[in-house]
């Protein structure tokens, strides 16, 4: 073991949020992670298909929210990969590329993790990487306990973060009805959605 701990923070990002940030750097901090990458997803097999922004809109935005923080980092190991993206198969990747030293963190609202068991190879994936779920203080966790059951205490550590229910389809609908986003993600993210125009059709 070389120590090292990588937090990894899939997500569609479309667009990234202060949700993403906040919920990223707590992880950091709590559980001592060397850096945090964010992974935007290639295809996501959970999303409809064409309601998703170009890879590169949604590369490009997480770049400029994450500019700031010398711990994160946006890979682009799911565009690079064709077919489908799976988060087993992206922790498989990152786990070939850091080595068996490095410890792999999977960070998740707690929402998502609660739909765990219809994601591909769940078993696999909760003996790879330890997963955090995040949860807003007074989160009942009750309903995750009972699905994880055995797991929950072994892959599965709970995060509190003080978030709010900021969401990627918020600000798309916020958009669309031309109501305001500020305060809810970077500037420079809504300013890089203004100047491209992005969501306006409501997609
Ligand atoms: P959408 O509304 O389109 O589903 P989203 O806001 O949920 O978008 P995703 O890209 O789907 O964003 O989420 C990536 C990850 O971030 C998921 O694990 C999700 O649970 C988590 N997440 C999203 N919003 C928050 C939030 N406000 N607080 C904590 N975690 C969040
Ligand atoms: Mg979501």
């Amino acid at each position: 073991m070389n120590g090292q701990r990588v937090g990894i923070m899939g997500g569609t990002f479309d667009p990234v949020h202060y949700g993403h940030l906040v919920t990223a750097e707590a992880a950091r901090e709590q559980f001592g992670l060397q850096s945090v990458v964010f992974v935007p997803s290639g295809r996501p097999p959970h999303k409809r298909q064409g309601g998703v922004s170009n890879f590169w809109h949604r590369y490009l935005m997480a770049v400029l929210a994450t500019a700031t923080n010398p711990f994160f980092e946006v890979s682009i190991l799911e565009y690079q990969r064709s077919g489908c993206s799976y988060t087993v198969d992206t922790v498989r990747a990152f786990r070939d590329l850091y080595g068996a030293g490095t410890e792999l963190f999977f960070i998740t609202g707690a929402d998502a993790i609660l739909e765990i068991f219809g994601w591909k190879q769940p078993e696999e994936l909760l003996a790879m990487c330890r997963f955090i779920a995040a949860t807003r203080p007074g989160y009942d966790l009750g309903q995750l306990h009972a699905l994880l059951g055995e797991y929950f205490s072994g892959a599965v550590s709970v995060l509190e973060i003080p978030v709010l229910s900021i969401s990627s389809s918020d600000i798309r609908g916020r958009i669309k009805r031309n109501a305001s986003i500020k305060y809810l993600l970077p500037e420079a993210v809504e300013a890089y959605i203004i100047k491209s125009r992005l969501y306006q059709d409501g997609s």
